[in-house]
């Protein structure tokens, strides 16, 4: 399998490229609109053709590409079942597999730092790709977008550290330039979801956060409802680049998110 791990060093958001050699198609999980001229032409020298854009969650601090890919590429979009995202071609529930090529993606669903939110497990290469629900150290915050940490606490005990303890997991963040992790390893010493924390202690934890919003929320929820694409005012269809480097512009950065790593 081919395999690459990509960063958008704005949001610290990781994106995946994962290609079956064989018959060389690819899928890319979480793709960021700002960053879709390079995955392309990564695609483009590994000779590689995008065959689907899969989206761990509605995501709150940066705009997917994977509308853009579809238009652009004729990707198919496929999200969570309980994703809400309107114009996905797949609500992928629980249990349902993708195969691109001869790379099979079993679909976990791990809410918890949102409802909608999944896990993507490649079990012949012992790799899943955990979105926010576990992140390196950390996990996702559980305060907005029907956030619930009692369910994250399940979806990380019951699916996430029910996988064999070899297997990697790849987070769909990291805010100190860690890549990936393992089950054996968050079990030990992920300080809010180890093996010796009891459900009430980690509750407590994700409580005693009080976090401030994160400052894209209100720009990047609803576009990626929608895959990333927003009408303009002209009636068509455009990439929300432009509000996005606005709201950068007056956000400044999330550091005390970030310090925290709480995730977003
Ligand atoms: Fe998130």
């Amino acid at each position: 399998m081919i395999f690459r791990q990509l960063i958008d060093p704005e949001s610290f958001t990781y994106t995946y490229l994962l290609g079956d050699e064989a018959t060389r198609r690819a899928v890319l999980i979480d793709p960021v609109l700002e960053q879709i001229e390079r995955d392309c032409a990564l695609l483009g020298e590994l000779g590689l053709r995008l065959h689907c854009s899969l989206e761990t969650h509605v995501h709150a601090d940066h705009i997917t590409a994977s509308g853009r890919l579809r238009e652009r590429l004729g990707a198919k979009v496929g999200a969570g079942a309980r994703a809400g995202v309107s114009n996905a071609d797949w609500a992928l529930a629980d249990g349902v597999t993708v195969c691109v090529g001869n790379v099979q993606l079993e679909v976990l669903a791990t809410p918890g730092h949102t409802a909608g939110c999944v896990t993507y497990l490649c079990r012949e290469a012992g790799m899943a790709f955990t979105g926010d629900a576990m992140l390196v150290r950390g996990c996702g915050r559980t305060d907005f977008q029907d956030g619930d940490a009692g369910a994250l606490f399940r979806s990380v005990r019951e699916r996430i550290f029910a996988l064999a303890d070899a297997t990697l997991l790849y987070p769909a963040h990291d805010y100190s330039g860690r890549t990936v992790t393992s089950v054996a390893e968050e079990k030990r010493f992920n300080p809010r979801l180890h093996l010796g924390k009891t459900r009430e202690e980690f509750l407590a934890i994700m409580t005693g956060l009080r976090l401030p919003p994160p400052k894209r929320i209100a720009v990047a929820v609803p576009a990626n409802q929608v895959s990333g694409l927003v009408a303009s005012a002209s009636g068509g269809c455009e990439a929300a680049a432009r509000p996005v480097a606005l709201a950068i512009e007056q956000r400044g950065r999330q550091d005390a998110e970030l310090l925290r790593g709480a995730g977003i």
